[in-house]
């Protein structure tokens, strides 16, 4: 696909040219419409108003309610002597026929006033009414003009989303300079499927969406939000498909193997897989054996024992003599998969190595040649693996872990670091079907529903940070027992602005009470420093580990019964989970504290009940999507994917099914004639620019 076709539809090179573009917009102006994600003039148009004001046009000033937003006509009485101090404002005074109203400006230019509302004459102003010693007043009208300016100051007007130094009137004076220009494109969608929804076309549903006239206009459920957010769906399922054809091609080369170095893996493990885990591992190697290569998601609970299964997975493509690499959001969790699994690839006679961002030079220049020299068979790592540097000698499967730390893009990459790779993707957020779909498309899926036995059902309960004293008591008891507790705090240090426990100060208010038992951890440490502190905390040095969300992911730490989280109700359902699952791995009894500090909103509320009530991750998946929207859970904010503008997944399912069934029937199709029809999916693609299409389909 080739992108040069912008250029042959005036309409499109305009809507990817910059905002600067436009009359008004200068170099200042540009930097503050950055500040609102707006830098090309689609972007601008793609600004959706959050709002509507309604200004009421008035026969009667006496009329007019305080906080009413009206357009009205006047006459000037007169113009109060300029104030003596220059922090009092200028008044000047007009009337109806019925009612005095007095005109508030702060800092003005006098005799600019003087010109605009002289003496004696009729005036139309618009603006906010408000009272002051029981008369009317309008401070900063919004507008003053000559009586015949009336009309063009009745109605309503769209209410933007604003960041500092850019005012409503100036956006809706952009958006209305970018809508002029705007020519109507060839229409990408069938004639039957407007009628049938009623769909306005691409342009009239960006003017519709412009110019509402009520709240209900608001709603994403119009004609015309809707038409742009199938639009919208449809171009991410385009360039899903597309991304699927690429990265599922059919293999160059095929190596059967005879799965000798799995059994021998399988004989040294202490445990036997569960069910879930061998249908999983057969979904697996079926297509590691089939002729396409695989792009498969694993979707497995914390603690459902997705780790062994890549394992295993990784020996079949290192027995058919590939290499294999591990991929994992941080360094703790990836030197916690390398500590354990290179103990084992070791006895199978294998070498492998992590890389992470904080190696020295030396050792990573050494791991870098032996990955080329072919030398390792298995690499983990963080982010560093992704590196342009990084050269395999035949990378055959890549395995991503908790993969909604990472966007397509990384994805991609690492799978273009060989000629026939693999891809395994796991993650332990359960990705509802919707999302699923509008994120990833087809991707083939399996799951671990059941834990492996003797996993406890987590007991959680909710207390209000002023029973403390009373969570201190209960976890003095749970030492004496034997257990570990996790203290999990939303910060690392204690922050002016929100007031919040941080991690350092519960760790310096907990020394006191237990002493050298108390450990902390956080992101800010350094590598070594935080793996001796796990370290301890996994041989029970320390009994408590004070830490960040820097747990969140993977770690495991068998004999960890308790996990208290401060200010539970700031994190998201999915991140409370995750922490959860840290505990409740052994045979004893688990507990989930979560503290919070009251009263709590009716969300809050909703959601440390939904905790309470359930450990199923893919129930509280779905809760969180219903609660934060999809984003949130996808990580998509972390992974600098996009969000999307028109469509709500909550809304618009429907359409995402039919905009994903169009987007497949029509990639089946492509070699049939339809060059007409060919060219304006190509429009929708680009206008919506989604995900890496540009990045990645450009290269062949
Ligand atoms: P997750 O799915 O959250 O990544 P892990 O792979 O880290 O879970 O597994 C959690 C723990 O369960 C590990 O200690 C692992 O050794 C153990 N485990 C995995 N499979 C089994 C099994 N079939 N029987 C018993 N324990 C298992
Ligand atoms: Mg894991």
């Amino acid at each position: 696909m080739t992108w040069s076709h912008v250029n042959h539809y005036p309409t499109l090179a305009y809507l990817l040219s910059p905002v600067e573009r436009l009359r008004g917009v200068g170099p200042e102006v540009s930097k503050r419409l950055k500040n609102l994600g707006i830098t090309t003039i689609r972007d601008l148009l793609f600004h959706v108003p959050t709002g509507v004001m309604v200004r009421t046009p008035v026969k009667a000033l006496s009329y007019a309610q305080a906080g009413d937003v009206i357009t009205a006509e006047v006459t000037v009485e007169r113009h109060a002597p300029p104030p003596r101090h220059r922090k009092l404002p200028y008044r000047v005074l007009c009337s109806d026929d019925f009612a005095d109203i007095e005109l508030v400006f702060f800092h003005p230019n006098h005799n600019l006033l003087k010109n605009l509302l002289p003496e004696g004459a009729k005036r139309v102003i618009s603006g906010k009414i408000g009272f002051f010693n029981k008369g009317l007043q309008m401070s900063h009208p919004d507008h003053v003009g000559l009586p015949n300016t009336f009309d063009q100051w009745s109605g309503a007007e769209p209410l933007y989303p604003l960041t500092q130094g850019i005012t409503q009137k100036q956006l809706r004076k952009l958006v209305s300079l970018g809508l002029q220009n705007l020519k109507e494109m060839p229409e990408w969608l069938d004639s039957e499927k407007l009628t049938q929804h009623a769909w306005p076309s691409f342009i009239q549903s960006l003017d519709k969406i412009h110019h509402p006239t009520s709240e209900a206009d608001l709603s994403p459920e119009t004609p015309w939000h809707s038409r742009l957010a199938f639009d919208e769906l449809l171009a991410q399922q385009l360039s899903l498909h597309q991304i699927r054809l690429k990265e599922s091609s059919q293999r160059k080369n095929i190596h059967p193997v005879t799965g000798a170095l799995k059994q021998k893996a399988l004989a040294l493990l202490p445990f036997n897989l569960t069910e879930d885990q061998q249908l999983v591992l057969k979904d697996i190697e079926a297509d590691l054996s089939s002729d396409q290569r695989m792009v498969r998601l694993v979707q497995g609970d914390v603690g459902s024992g997705k780790t062994i299964v890549a394992f295993l997975a990784l020996l079949h493509r290192i027995e058919a003599g590939y290499q294999g690499a591990f991929l994992a959001p941080t360094e703790i969790l990836i030197r916690q998969h390398f500590k354990t699994l290179s103990l084992f690839s070791e006895k199978l006679g294998l070498n492998s190595a992590v890389l992470t961002g904080s190696d020295k030079k030396s050792d990573r220049a050494r791991i870098l040649e032996s990955l080329k020299s072919g030398e390792l068979h298995l690499i983990f790592g963080t982010h560093a693996i992704i590196q342009d540097d990084i050269v395999f000698k035949n990378l055959g499967l890549a395995i991503i872990d908790e993969q909604h730390r990472f966007g397509v893009c990384e994805r991609l990459k690492l799978a273009e670091k060989g000629e026939d790779v693999d891809t395994l993707v796991m993650t332990a957020t359960p990705i509802p079907r919707t999302l699923l779909l509008a994120h990833y498309g087809d991707l083939s899926c399996s799951y671990i529903k059941t834990k492996p036995k003797g996993r406890q059902q987590i007991d959680t309960r909710t207390i209000s940070r002023i029973r403390l004293d009373e969570v201190i008591q209960a976890i003095q008891r749970e030492i004496l027992r034997g257990g570990k507790i996790y203290w999990v705090c939303p910060l690392v240090e204690i922050s002016e602005c929100l007031n919040l426990t941080s991690a350092e100060e519960r760790y310096e208010s907990l020394r006191p009470i237990f002493g050298t038992q108390v450990g902390l951890i956080h992101g800010r440490m350094k590598t070594a420093e935080k793996d001796a502190v796990m370290a301890d905390f996994s041989k029970g040095i320390f009994k408590i580990l004070v830490s960040t969300t820097v747990i969140e992911v993977g770690i495991d730490v068998q004999d960890a019964t308790v996990m208290v989280i401060e200010h539970a109700d700031r994190f998201g359902l999915s991140q409370l989970h995750q922490l959860r699952g840290r505990i409740g791995r052994g045979a004893a009894h688990a507990v989930c504290i979560l503290l919070y500090d009251g009263p709590l909103n009716p969300v809050a509320e909703a959601r440390l009940k939904i905790m309470r009530e359930t450990n199923d991750g893919f129930k509280i998946a779905e809760e969180d999507l219903k609660l934060r929207g999809g984003g949130e859970i996808l990580g998509l904010r972390q992974s600098g994917a996009q969000d999307f503008v028109f469509a709500r997944l909550e809304i618009h399912g429907t359409l995402l099914n039919q905009a994903h069934d169009l987007a497949s029937s029509y990639l089946k199709n492509q070699n049939t004639p339809l060059t007409l029809k060919a060219d304006s999916f190509h429009h929708v693609l680009t206008i919506f620019d989604k995900i890496v299409v540009a990045k990645y389909l450009n290269a062949g």
